[in-house]
């Protein structure tokens, strides 16, 4: 029996591209990874280089569980955006290769190219010597668009999705709403709002603040339990990089206090911070924010 109703737990936190420095990292080195679960449905947000401890992880909760049952194992991915640091661990996740594993893959259109097309490119035979059709698990594909909400009910382990204007069922265990976010070079990304009955965890990385505060951002995330918010540079460093797609530390903090969330986890580090640059962000970022914390690989949060 699992110790818990509803799951969230990191296992990639940086930006950009993974950290493996000598002196290790106690932050954790591996690209954005978010597990969202209950015992019966499992959702991945991204899949950056931590996806693949998390595969490692699975693989004998799958087999368990093709040892009682006939039916696939369902694994739901949405993906932010499919940026590099968002996609690069995905073909070392192992249930892609184990049978009767039935993978839901949710990710938006980029620049004309449907969201398919686009992950085909990274297993392309140039790139990975297994193609998409070749990894045993069954895969399905969908484009979506900040009008779906993705949701689970209970007795069923595969994902439905809702328009956004439509009522959800009232036996559904979690959903997921979506947020076109324009300022993330090219093609934008998409916060998603995660619900669990009366929770709600609002995962915000790519996203770069407007002055003053994105305000559909900010409405979307209103009351958020835990808004887990792109923090990538420091002030000074973001007179250099403005425009390139992430936050500051002050402005997640300033998104935070507008949207009254409970909890802020600061996410997307710069893999060039050592842990003693993500410490001291995080001291800073307290006197801001107190309620606030830096996202470190393994932190899990249980309902
Ligand atoms: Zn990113
Ligand atoms: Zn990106």
């Amino acid at each position: 029996m699992a110790d818990y109703k509803f799951k969230l737990k990191f296992y990639g936190v940086r930006g950009s591209y993974p950290v493996a420095s000598k002196a290790g990292t106690e932050i954790g080195g591996n690209t954005a990874c978010v597990l969202a679960r209950t015992p019966e449905n499992i959702v991945i947000l991204d899949a950056g280089s931590g996806v693949i401890n998390l595969g490692k992880e699975l693989v004998p909760e799958i087999l368990q569980h093709q040892k009682r049952n006939d039916t696939p194992f369902h694994i739901t991915f949405i993906f932010n955006h499919t940026h590099s640091d968002h996609i690069l661990g995905l073909p070392f996740f192992a249930p892609l290769y184990m049978p009767n594993v039935f993978i839901h893959f949710f990710g938006p259109a980029t620049l004309g190219k449907s969201f398919e097309e686009v992950l085909r490119t990274l297993v392309m035979p140039q790139f990975y010597p297994v193609a998409m059709d070749e990894f045993r698990s069954t895969k399905e594909f969908h484009d979506m668009t900040e009008n779906d909400v993705i949701y689970f009910t209970k007795d069923r382990p595969a994902p439905k999705v809702a328009h956004v204007m439509e009522k959800l069922p009232l036996d559904r265990s979690l959903s997921i709403h979506l947020m076109k976010y324009y300022f993330h070079p090219k093609d934008g990304s998409y916060p998603m709002r995660i619900e669990y009955k009366d929770k709600k965890i609002v995962y915000a990385t790519d996203v770069e603040q407007y002055i003053g505060g994105d305000q559909r951002l900010i409405k979307f995330s209103q009351n958020a339990d835990i808004l887990i918010h792109d923090a990538q540079y420091t002030e000074e460093q973001y007179k250099m990089f403005a425009g390139y797609g992430h936050s500051t530390f002050v402005s997640a903090c300033d998104a935070a206090s507008q949207a009254k969330a409970q909890k802020l986890i600061l996410f997307h580090h710069n893999p060039a911070h050592s842990d003693a640059d993500l410490r001291a962000i995080e001291k800073k970022a307290r006197a801001l924010f107190p309620n606030c914390e830096l996202a470190v690989e393994g932190w899990e949060w249980k309902v």
